[in-house]
């Protein structure tokens, strides 16, 4: 080969290879946009900026049940106040994105989850069925409703029609679509029975091509459940076996998606997903990194959910929170128009997604001066860089997708106190962790740049929280 045409190959190698800056050729987050009702295009702007700051060229957007749909009105309805299907401001968004590299896929699962598994309530015969042979059970989260049979035609109409009202009507400047499995439930009925992959894989098939058709280059992420003829985690039913085109991409997570070395071979790129960013620290951050890195995957694009919708139901069995707005991440300072994702504990695990996600060996050290360089300046105190992990850790600890951490959560720890769970142990933990947070307020009183007058301020809301008798609660027994 002459050297000309080396250097051809090299400039034709396919998009989704390993890039110069790094084992992953994706980098960037999954975002749940539909339950995040409050942020209006401004915002989402910020945010895709912050986006390209870490190192991001790719935006996981999922936008089933945040966008007015003509055709389905009842997708919508829960959702009203949400600033899309307000303003539909979705496409002005992308085109955002593309003035700064991040290339965006419209996310959704098939026959269930937000906007899709609000059909039934209209249409009940396409209700799917549960493991007992009984209707299936409402579920959610912020959006409840009732996940669809894919043997029923009407659910299967439905589905097609939603999804390229998606995508061609409302967003065809997107670069394509995650399609995401349910990670909760399938249709247990007589005539999905073991077959209710091959059944969702059909609308797969269709959409697919529907959009090649059209764009040729669109990016499509699927599951590997149509392909690998492995237990599907949760469900108790195998795989379907059917025949893979290279034109997919793959997604692989903890939960629900266990990692298939010989698909990803054939795919056209592949994507670890993890929750470390959104409900864990640095740390776990690097070992997400290493893990994709490790797996051979082509991009790693961790979760980095916040909620803000109302909540209608007892999320995660939690009373307490019927009626209360979500919380993006625990931030109980912020109004409820303001992203969390500039907040301290958040830049925290930012910058470690950037440093880790370019270089997954990065010794811990090396991190820890970036960040004290980019929080509190050229000449950071190595305390001030270990109190702003360590208010990472607290606004972390035991924080799930609906409840902030309890020691900035009095409310969540009475529930947990009615409910027989606040033991010995928990209480002095929280009160240790409410000693650390005195340290820390203290510590920065004559804050010398922003970010230790953020520290002060974060510690003292948390702190502040517990007045008013709350502090009874933690009290030794
Ligand atoms: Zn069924």
């Amino acid at each position: 080969m002459s050297t000309m045409l080396i250097a051809l190959a090299l400039l034709a190698s396919p998009p989704d290879g390993p890039s110069a800056d790094g084992p992953f050729a994706q980098r960037g987050y999954y975002i749940t946009f539909m339950r995040m009702p409050t942020y209006d295009l401004a915002d989402w702007r910020r945010i895709l900026d912050g986006i390209r700051d870490d190192g991001g060229n790719t935006l996981l957007l999922w936008v089933g049940g945040a966008f007015r749909s003509e055709k389905y009105p009842i997708t919508w309805r829960y959702n009203e106040e949400h600033e899309n299907v307000r303003h539909d401001f979705v496409r002005e968004l992308i085109d955002h994105a593309h003035g700064r590299g991040i290339r965006v896929l419209l996310g959704f699962t098939p026959f269930g989850y937000d906007g899709v598994n609000q059909y039934p309530l209209e249409h009940p015969e396409t209700r799917a069925v549960g493991k007992d042979g009984k209707p299936a059970a409402a579920f959610g989260i912020g959006c409840w409703g009732y996940n669809l049979c894919p043997s029923r035609t009407e659910s299967r109409r439905f589905m097609i029609e939603y999804a390229r009202e998606m995508a061609f009507d409302f967003y065809p400047n997107a670069d394509g679509l995650l399609i995401e499995s349910s990670d909760y439930a399938i249709c247990h009925c007589k005539d999905c029975g073991g077959h209710f992959f091959e059944r969702e894989f059909a609308f797969v098939r269709q959409i697919s091509d529907e959009l090649w058709a059209r764009r040729p280059d669109a990016t499509i992420v699927v599951f590997p459940h149509y392909f690998s003829g492995a237990q599907v985690p949760g469900f108790g039913v195998r795989a379907a076996r059917l025949p893979f085109d290279r034109r997919w991409s793959l997604v692989f997570t903890p939960h629900s998606s266990n990692p298939e070395p010989s698909l990803m071979k054939q795919a056209r790129g592949s994507l670890w997903w993890d929750d470390s960013l959104a409900l864990h620290g640095p740390r776990d951050i690097r070992a997400g990194a290493r893990k994709a890195r490790d797996l051979g995957v082509s991009g790693y694009v961790p979760s980095l959910e916040a909620f803000t919708f109302v909540t209608t139901e007892a999320e995660e069995g939690q009373a307490w929170l019927k009626g209360k707005r979500q919380v993006p991440l625990g931030y109980g300072w912020l109004a409820p128009g303001d992203p969390p994702y500039d907040e301290l504990p958040m830049r925290v695990n930012r910058i470690a997604y950037r440093e880790f996600s370019r270089n997954p060996d990065l010794p811990f050290e090396d991190y820890k001066r970036v960040l004290g360089r980019e929080l509190f300046g050229a000449s950071s105190a190595t305390q001030s860089v270990d109190d702003a992990l360590e208010l990472q850790a607290i606004f972390a600890t035991e924080r799930t997708w609906c409840q902030p951490s309890p020691v900035t959560s009095p409310e969540r720890v009475r529930a947990m106190k009615e409910r027989g769970e606040l033991t010995t142990r928990k209480k002095a933990d929280y009160r240790a962790a409410l000693e650390r947070l005195r340290a820390i307020e203290g510590r920065h009183g004559a804050g010398r740049s922003p970010g230790e007058r953020e520290l002060r301020r974060v510690a003292r809301w948390a702190l502040d929280r517990w007045g008013e008798g709350g502090g009874t609660l933690l009290e030794a027994d």
